[in-house]
């Protein structure tokens, strides 16, 4: 049996999906073998691999002027692949507003001068600094920010506007939830694990003038440039993962893409978020302008309730709920793979605790 998987990542990936890929599993498309067997160098992984660079160009409106490439090492790798990348005047401007970007910027620390332009550690990152363009350093080689919060629940609800500095986005969390203007950023990053595949793949979005301001001491394998020459297969990419990210590419572009996984997503997390908010049992501590519409943490009154909320959430089907150590209490992960029978069926049973446990 199928379960509601509320996991961060990991995550849950579509149904339909997990069918083709198995249908396929031991003979892809007639090549008897399955793509973990398959030369990365054969025509078939080719057109996989370019499949999945035209699709998700496609889903995200990708402009000529930007590459795509698939690599390895998770959006961590990219927290310090981001200062090699892009080291010309040796500094750079981090905004902190959670658990991962204060990661990116103690990462970046040791190869930049990293400063931290603003953070919402005051209030444990329960919001987003409203910066504008004054904040930034116009010398930075670039600015970093984390676009959505996985841990604490928070999202942008806008793009700071770094005027000529290269705005550099971790999306690992959001990427495909939403339309986003690709032009207005220099880097996007994501690992797949969230809302677009299996691990082992990271999506590295990156504007072409921005490939030759690399540090002298970037290593080969963490260099945009290298990978952007060879369409990903500079050494053996994480072919299984990419493969199963293009059927998920696929599978959202039949689904009406971007704009519809979104109008769905906003109707998914206004379901949670107006049944926390009309509760004076369950609270979400963000601030209501930055909530995710991916990520929804939330709190019984009492950490004990929380545990038991946990435990008999997963008797009922409804798994891996349980919130980040940092925040404690509950966490519903609601990527876009989480079909809103999942998401009712959670505010079902929260009602029904409420009722038992008040
Ligand atoms: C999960 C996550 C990461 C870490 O990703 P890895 O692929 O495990 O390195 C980084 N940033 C954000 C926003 C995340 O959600």
């Amino acid at each position: 049996m199928r379960v509601y998987n509320f996991s961060a990542g990991p995550s849950m990936l579509p149904l339909p999906v997990l069918e083709k890929v198995q249908s396929q599993l031991t003979d892809y498309n007639g090549t008897g073998m399955s793509v973990m067997e398959m030369s990365h160098r054969s025509k078939p992984y080719q057109e996989i691999n370019d499949k999945a660079e035209s699709l998700l160009r496609e889903l995200l409106s990708v402009p000529e002027n930007y590459d795509i490439i698939f690599v390895q090492g998770g959006a961590s790798t990219q927290f310090e692949a981001v200062p090699l990348n892009l080291n010309v005047k040796g500094k750079a401007d981090y905004v902190v507003t959670g658990n991962f970007a204060k990661k990116a910027f103690k990462e970046a620390g040791k190869f930049t001068a990293a400063r931290c332009v603003a953070s919402s550690e005051d209030k444990n990152f329960t919001y987003i600094p409203k910066l504008t363009k004054a904040d930034f350093d116009p010398e930075a080689d670039y600015v970093h920010i984390c676009f959505n919060n996985t841990i604490f629940g928070s999202h942008y609800n806008y793009v700071p506007d770094t005027g000529d500095v290269p705005l550099v986005a971790d999306m690992s969390s959001s990427i495909l939830s939403e339309e986003v203007d690709v032009s207005k950023f220099g880097v996007i990053y994501a690992g797949a694990q969230k809302n677009v595949g299996p691990a082992g793949v990271t999506i590295v979005i990156v504007r072409k003038d921005l490939q030759d301001k690399f540090s002298p001491v970037c290593p080969t394998m963490l260099k945009w440039a290298t990978q952007t020459k060879e369409k990903s297969l500079y050494n053996t990419p994480p072919c299984w993962s990419t493969y199963v990210a293009m059927e998920v590419f696929a599978y959202l572009k039949e689904m009406g893409g971007v704009k519809a996984m979104h109008e769905i997503n906003v109707k998914k997390a206004a379901m949670l978020y107006d049944f926390i908010d009309n509760s004076d049992f369950y609270s979400n501590k963000v601030a209501k302008e930055d909530r995710s519409l991916m990520n929804v943490p939330f709190v019984t009154p009492d950490p004990e309730l929380d545990a038991k909320f946990v435990s008999e959430a997963a008797k009922a089907g409804l798994v891996s709920i349980k919130g980040h150590r940092l925040v404690g209490g509950m966490r519903a992960s609601i990527y876009n793979a989480m079909p809103v029978e999942g998401v009712k069926t959670l505010v079902e049973f929260m009602a029904k605790f409420e009722k038992e446990n008040k």
